[in-house]
């Protein structure tokens, strides 16, 4: 094991389970060395009008089952095979030979925390610590709203917007290509702990809204369950 890779995933270990999925979901990574699609969470017409019933059927049933599908294979000819997705994710690199792994391990840890970070009617606003927190990193929630927005709108092309928490504590906001995820530290210029995520691939939202990306983009923030956010937030506090 290389020096680095040891050093993240004993940082990793200190994580649990808690900050991938929450309690709630039940999300099971890893059996007989295959990773599985989690359960959806909500009848897939949940989230209207805000996203319709069959972008959410195609982008659960075919995008994501087909993540998970391509990642089993990548694994099947990897050293990595066995390792959970946190450890995967973290010791990727920039290569040609990563790459199946990065695109479709990238895809399922994206999407497996966006169904969990989306719910019916969304939820209030975040708990008393983590919104101090906001407001203390953005000066206010409205400022940090606008900052995400804004950031999920200009990403070019395919990809990730996300809040994360730095290992200095701080949040910030990113963005990524492709399914590229924060925690990629060989990889992504700014690593950090994703909190929250929204996909900005056209898969997400262009049924419904077209190249009207900013319109998915706002209704999108009326859906985020901020319990879960929240919880996230005070699991990715405590790694060293
Ligand atoms: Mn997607």
């Amino acid at each position: 094991m290389k020096r680095r890779e040891f050093i993240t995933n004993t940082a990793l270990a200190t994580l649990g389970t808690s900050l991938l999925f929450s309690p709630l979901s039940g999300f099971s990574l890893a059996s007989n060395d295959e990773f599985k699609l989690p359960d959806f969470l909500y009848p897939y017409d949940a989230l209207e009008p805000f996203i319709d019933k069959k972008t959410m059927q195609t982008h659960y049933e075919k995008h994501h089952a087909g993540y998970v599908k391509n990642l089993n294979a990548a694994l099947q000819t990897s050293h990595l095979k066995g390792k959970s997705l946190l450890n995967i994710l973290s010791t990727l690199e920039n290569t040609e030979s990563d790459l199946a792994l990065r695109n479709n391990g990238g895809g399922h840890y994206n999407h497996t925390q966006f169904w969990e970070t989306m719910t019916p009617g969304g939820s209030p606003k975040p708990s008393m610590d983590f919104l101090a927190a906001i407001i203390k990193d953005f000066n206010s929630f409205d400022q940090f709203s606008r900052l995400f927005i804004e950031k999920a709108t200009k990403h070019f092309g395919s990809g990730w917007a996300w809040l994360c928490l730095h290992e200095n504590k701080k949040l910030f906001i990113s963005s990524t290509p492709n399914q590229d995820n924060p925690l990629m530290r060989g990889i992504v210029s700014e690593f950090g702990i994703p909190l929250l995520g929204i996909d900005v691939w056209e898969h997400a939202y262009y049924l419904q809204y077209q190249n009207k990306r900013s319109e998915y983009i706002v209704n999108f923030m009326k859906l985020i369950n901020w319990d879960i956010i929240s919880k996230r937030y005070t699991a990715a506090l405590k790694t060293k």
